[in-house]
């Protein structure tokens, strides 16, 4: 492991791994959450997390790290915009499993897949059926790490067909790598996915 970057969250004032916490910085019209760490100009780091960024958009903590004094976003609007960067991300990533051919797609590849225990990270789609996630989780040797999101349609997107109910990322970087986007959505959301 070589040495991680810190940074201090701005809410919290706990100081962190770089990659624990989410860059802002100060854009023409505000605060901007800049996810893949790629914009220039002063930063403020927040930890992903409802209690941190209400403190750091509440106290004003925002502005002045940022030395500006451009409205500071709604929590709600600030969270939503965040979820949707973590969403992407995690799109992005699975877009790349695929591509890579680590990535078992519907149904009957997963459960195969999950026949021969290969399975690291399994995603089902919010409008898979019951029934379906109930047979693949029954049927094989399913993994611990589980995570309920998009729809069967973006799915599809993600692996160029039309519906995807199930995916199963089949190496382990990837997985841990979703999943802690994954959690960090959880944390962020504060609901089980
Ligand atoms: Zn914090």
């Amino acid at each position: 492991m070589g040495h991680q970057p810190e940074r201090t969250c701005i809410g919290c004032r706990g100081v962190f791994n770089k990659a624990d916490v989410v860059r802002v910085v100060s854009g023409p019209a505000g605060p901007v959450i800049d996810y893949r760490e790629k914009l220039p100009g002063r930063a403020a780091y927040v930890c992903p997390r409802r209690d941190c960024i209400e403190k750091a958009l509440s106290r004003a903590n925002l502005p002045r790290a940022l030395h500006t004094n451009v409205n500071v976003p709604e929590i709600d609007v600030f969270i939503d915009t965040l979820a949707s960067a973590v969403r992407e991300k995690m799109r992005s990533l699975l877009t790349m499993a695929a591509r890579a051919g680590m990535l078992a797609a519907g149904a009957s590849a997963v459960d195969d897949a999950l026949q021969k225990g290969r399975v690291e990270m399994l995603i089902f789609a919010e409008d898979l059926s019951e029934g379906t996630r109930h047979k693949l989780l029954t049927g094989g040797l399913p993994p611990k790490k589980q995570t309920t999101l998009f729809t069967r349609d973006e799915m599809g997107q993600m692996v160029g067909r039309e519906l995807v109910g199930v995916a199963g990322i089949l190496d382990k970087g990837f997985s841990d790598t979703v999943w802690s986007e994954s959690e960090r959505l959880k944390g962020l959301l504060n609901k089980h996915l």
